[in-house]
């Protein structure tokens, strides 16, 4: 049964593999972009997560186009890397509020109309650096440890009423993030892949969907790796 899907900062990289693969399954697919458009075959809203009534007004547009928004997929995210003696409180607190607070605001104004509907799938986009921790990014692991908090009580708010909340940890896939790291660290975190390489994003997108799908009813506040082994012991 198609349903009507939401991914934040749907427009590239993780979120435009995960949106294309929703697309490619048969469901109505908008994206949330910052002014770079939706891709083909996809209904874009443009959308700050880290604005309140922008996401209301997205939300706003989505129902009116392609109905209420049965699965939410908060994926938009951002680095802000630097050593904690160095970090400043604009970057500590500009990462959390993208990344923890912007989830917050997508997946509460979703859960009104999935409670109405008694049905409802949210996955957040975390990162294996959310529970394995990572040199330089204290904010950013903060924020990607606390979905796994904001799902798991989603899971117990919400349960009841057909509504999974689960989190997707992936290790490194090939995208601009990843891109923009320096060569020396690629090729140390390389050596401490098991799988020995860097993963695509529509290896990420796989579980999205099947997490999103019927047969994931029983899977809540999970939090799934996609991390080619990275992780293990999270
Ligand atoms: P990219 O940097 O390629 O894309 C980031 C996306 O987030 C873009 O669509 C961007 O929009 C959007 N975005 C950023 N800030 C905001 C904001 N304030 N409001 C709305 N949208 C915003 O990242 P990836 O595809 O690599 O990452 C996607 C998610 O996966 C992130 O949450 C990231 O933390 C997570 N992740 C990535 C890993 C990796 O190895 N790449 C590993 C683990 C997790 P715009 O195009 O307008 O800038």
């Amino acid at each position: 049964m198609p349903r009507t899907v939401l991914v934040t900062g749907g427009n590239r990289g993780i979120g435009l593999a995960i949106a294309q693969a929703f697309v490619k399954q048969g469901d109505r697919v908008a994206i949330t972009h910052r002014g770079s458009g939706a891709p083909e075959g996809m209904f874009g809203v443009q959308c700050d997560i880290t604005d309140p009534d922008a996401v209301d007004a997205a939300f706003a547009a989505v129902e009116a186009e392609l109905g209420p928004v049965e699965v939410l997929v908060a994926n938009a995210g951002i680095t802000d890397d630097t050593l904690l003696m160095r970090m400043s409180e604009e970057q500590f607190t500009r990462v959390i509020d993208t990344n923890l607070t912007g989830a917050f605001r997508c997946a509460k104004r979703a859960s009104g109309k999935m409670l109405r509907a008694r049905w409802g799938r949210i996955v957040f986009i975390s990162s294996v650096v959310g529970l394995y921790g990572g040199a330089g990014q204290v904010n950013y692991a903060a924020s990607k440890a606390g979905l796994v908090g904001m799902a798991r009580s989603i899971t117990r708010e919400l349960g009841t009423r057909n509504i999974t909340a689960n989190v997707v940890a992936p290790g490194f896939i090939d995208t601009d993030m990843t891109d923009a790291l320096p060569q020396a660290r690629k090729e140390e975190i390389l050596k401490a892949i098991p799988a020995g390489r860097l993963a695509q994003p529509d290896e990420v997108a796989a579980a999205v969907t099947w997490l999103a799908g019927d047969q994931a009813a029983y899977i809540s506040g999970a939090v799934v790796p996609v991390d080619g082994g990275l992780g293990m012991g999270h």
